[in-house]
């Protein structure tokens, strides 16, 4: 039963879209034409942290609109809700990583952070992982970890290499050639795969060692998605480079690369512009960001984003079709024992439920949920009841 939808005029990057046209969402939830509810589960894929029109975004995107929404952002107005926001964001992260240069998307992150890396260190070989997504632009795509999505489009960025992640042995390939290591906490399109707190403490070692630089995208896991402001912070390490975007927005498009002075300010040296971007740093998205961080970083709300996942584990790590549940804190892959392709019947079967889940783009057989954070212990444990009913008969 995979869907046939199709429209006249717009292209879908995926044969199957869901095609399900929604017109309005509140709180957890999303309606459709039909005025059906469907409980979030993806929130934009990791976007909406706070849900949709959360009062204090909404209050901060209509003041900022009040004043101006875009005037110009290539560094040389002051605009208040970018400094404001980027004082808040270094204000959450250890010293070292104190200046943020905003751009619009988390490719572009990417596609920063490495520029910032071969310029810093004036090498060129970039490493990166198996199973790693780090975005569609070119450069993103040769570090993404994937050689079907790589392939159509050779050649692209040249001197990368893909590690086994998680493996210490492939860390013997690091030396002074080598630019940057970009690596994800935790692999989000791998189907939320985790690497130990040792190998962590490894790389960073070796990558100290050999001048490398260590560029970690929390562009899914960040702003308390994993029960931490940011993912790294529970592993133990400290990058060079972070990247940011998804949530960072409040559902506005903004990306991030935060780091030292000594490193971000090569982007306007020699020459200057090396990297500029008409909306980077939105002031709309930075009002409605900076308002999700001020929620998201109360000691108070995370210690609840983890008794959550806590909750969502209780319920769905012992189903007899569910070969394993893998989570980082509210990021969560349910794989199944099924081979049927999840488009065919049970992707469809949750959305009838009104559930709005999907998959991963690099693990076939599990079903993606990461539900907006302020989903309430209740909600959690009807939704577990329903998600068990529909896996009762596969
Ligand atoms: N890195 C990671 C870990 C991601 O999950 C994504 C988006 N799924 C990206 C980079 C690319 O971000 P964007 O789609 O905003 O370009």
């Amino acid at each position: 039963m995979k869907s046939s939808f199709s429209d006249e005029h717009l292209v879908f990057p995926t044969r199957y879209p869901i095609g399900i046209e929604i017109v309005r969402a509140e709180g957890v939830y999303l309606y459709d034409k039909e005025g059906k509810a469907y409980l979030d589960l993806i929130s934009g894929i990791a976007v909406s942290a706070l849900g949709h029109k959360h009062p204090r975004i909404w209050e901060a995107v209509q003041k900022q609109i009040a004043s101006y929404a875009h005037v110009m952002v290539y560094g040389d107005l002051l605009l208040s809700p970018q400094r404001d926001y980027a004082k808040a964001l270094c204000g959450s992260l250890p010293k070292g990583l104190d200046k943020v240069f905003f751009i619009s998307s988390g490719s572009e992150a990417v596609e920063l952070g490495l520029k910032l890396a071969k310029k810093h260190s004036r090498r060129s070989r970039l490493i990166a992982f198996e199973g790693a997504y780090h975005g569609s632009t070119h450069g993103a795509l040769s570090v993404t970890g994937s050689q079907k999505l790589r392939m159509p489009f050779m050649p692209l960025l040249p001197d990368v290499l893909h590690l086994r992640f998680g493996v210490l042995e492939d860390l013997e390939k690091l030396d002074s050639d080598v630019a940057c290591v970009l690596i994800e906490p935790v692999q989000a399109e791998n189907g939320i795969r985790s690497a130990s707190l040792d190998y962590f403490k490894e790389l960073r070692q070796r990558t100290q060692d050999l001048g490398i630089l260590l560029i970690v995208d929390e562009i899914q896991t960040g702003l308390g998605r994993t029960g931490y402001v940011w993912a790294f912070q529970e592993l133990g390490f400290v990058p060079d480079l972070l990247l940011s975007a998804k949530a960072l927005g409040g559902g506005f498009p903004l990306g991030a690369v935060i780091g030292s002075a000594e490193i971000m300010e090569k982007i306007a040296q020699k020459p200057s512009f090396g990297h500029i971007s008409t909306f980077g740093g939105h002031p709309l998205s930075c009002a409605a960001g900076h308002a999700v961080l001020q929620i998201v970083q109360s000691d108070s709300f995370l210690t609840e984003v983890r008794n959550k996942a806590n909750l969502f584990r209780e319920q769905l790590s012992h189903h007899k079709a569910i070969r394993e549940f893998r989570q980082s804190g509210l990021l969560m892959a349910i794989e199944l024992h099924s081979k049927e392709d999840l488009h065919d019947s049970i992707l469809p079967s949750f959305w009838k439920k009104g559930l709005m889940v999907d998959g991963f783009l690099f693990c076939p057989g599990a079903i993606r949920l990461a539900p907006p954070l302020i989903l309430s212990s209740e909600e959690i444990l009807s939704t577990c009841q329903k998600i068990k009913e529909i896996l009762d008969p596969i």
